[in-house]
């Protein structure tokens, strides 16, 4: 790790986006600006999509503008209606898929201690107008995949994870993509894995992949033929392009990711009432965010600690605060209510992501840990 020195006046944010030496982004904006080609699948869409299939272990993927719109489109192509059961505590845009698909989202609890969906309650939430499940891989640790595919099974439920947090992430046999009916990644500049904007739906066989790809294009599956009322979902040749160089260099940046996430666990495990969330059993993690509780034991709340620790120019971020379920156009859903979601709304309010990304030093860890220490 590099040991520049941190001073309080420069701001610790959250995240920040890794990118690659410029002149090596240039290089491939003139093979852009000599080819003319902009967008519509061209070489470097089909290189990025080949490449990833090799890095991430599995058989195929289309490559979306943004991992939203990755969402949208998973639940069109599987044409899923009715009722989808999902979870509170995510990023609003999980929800957001839904509706913008007309189905109505359906929220049940978390498992307090892994923070995604709790297969019991999934189960207990099933009704005869539910069609499919959306769980969330949240902070990019894995679901309890065997139990919610059970469930699926089951009852005949189709499943489509949000896997926005989930890139590189590998359980004890390999990709944690591979499971499901669908997995959406996000390639947004705050992921462990940027394209600027993007994203991907990981799909089991190539006829998937065909329908997401029709999907993307208006629809179109030649020049003259519509099928589907689809939308523009490509991912541009710039896009890209960077996605290219970033994969060159991301085994070294979750790497970086690795060794300030066991930094911030040796130091904080001196503060009494801040406790991280335990390493996921086996598997391959890509810590891609830091959180941790702030629990009674500390001597003042999690949102006293948050505003600490942005007087200090620290800005951790309370994810997931509010719960989506909190959100107005959730809100008067009979699923939405508190009582019923009693892990996710304790989750919500002792729950800070620390800042945690591959240009944070040594340095900048203690001195987080440091003004944790100072607030209690
Ligand atoms: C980032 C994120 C999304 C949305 O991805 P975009 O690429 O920003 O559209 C969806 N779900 C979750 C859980 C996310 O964190």
């Amino acid at each position: 790790m590099e040991t520049a020195p941190c001073s309080a006046a420069e701001p610790i944010h959250v995240t920040q986006p890794e990118l690659p030496p410029l002149g090596e982004f240039v290089d491939y904006l003139e093979k852009i600006w000599s080819s003319k080609v902009l967008t519509n699948g061209g070489t470097f869409h089909q290189q990025l999509e080949q490449a990833l299939c090799e890095y991430l272990g599995v058989n195929h993927l289309a490559l979306v503008s943004n991992g939203t719109l990755g969402l949208v489109l998973a639940l069109k192509a599987l044409r899923i209606v009715g009722e989808v059961i999902t979870t509170p505590y995510s990023f609003v845009a999980t929800a957001h898929s839904l509706l913008w698909n007309d189905i109505t989202p359906v929220f049940v609890d978390v498992d307090p201690a892994s923070l995604n969906l709790n297969p019991q309650s999934i189960e207990a939430a099933i009704t005869p107008r539910t069609t499919a499940i959306m769980p969330v891989h949240c902070y990019g640790r894995p679901c309890d995949v065997d139990a919610i595919q059970k469930i699926a099974d089951n009852y005949n439920l189709r499943v489509i994870y949000d896997a926005a947090h989930a890139f590189g992430v590998k359980d004890e046999q390999g990709s944690i993509l591979r499971h499901g009916d669908l997995s959406v990644l996000s390639f947004h500049a705050t992921k462990v894995f940027n394209t600027f904007e993007g994203g991907a739906i990981v799909c089991p066989d190539a006829k998937t992949k065909q329908r997401i790809d029709h999907l993307k294009n208006f629809g179109f599956i030649n020049e003259t033929t519509v099928v589907a009322s689809g939308i523009n979902g490509k991912m541009s040749e710039i896009n890209a392009a960077m996605g290219l160089l970033q994969l060159k260099r991301i085994d070294e940046v979750i790497e970086k990711r690795r060794r300030i996430d066991i930094l911030y666990r040796q130091k904080l495990s001196a503060i009494r009432g801040i406790s991280c969330l335990p390493y996921p059993v086996g598997g391959l993690s890509n810590h891609a965010y830091f959180p941790v509780m702030v629990e009674t034991e500390y001597p003042i709340s999690r949102d006293q600690l948050y505003d600490h620790l942005r007087a200090s120019h620290i800005y951790g971020r309370r994810y997931f605060y509010p719960l989506i379920s909190d959100f107005p156009m959730y809100r008067g859903l009979p699923t939405a209510d508190r009582s019923q979601l009693p892990a996710a709304t304790a989750a919500a309010e002792k729950i800070i992501c620390l800042p945690m990304h591959p240009g944070l030093n040594a340095e900048h860890v203690s001195y987080v840990v440091q003004k944790i220490h100072e607030a209690a």
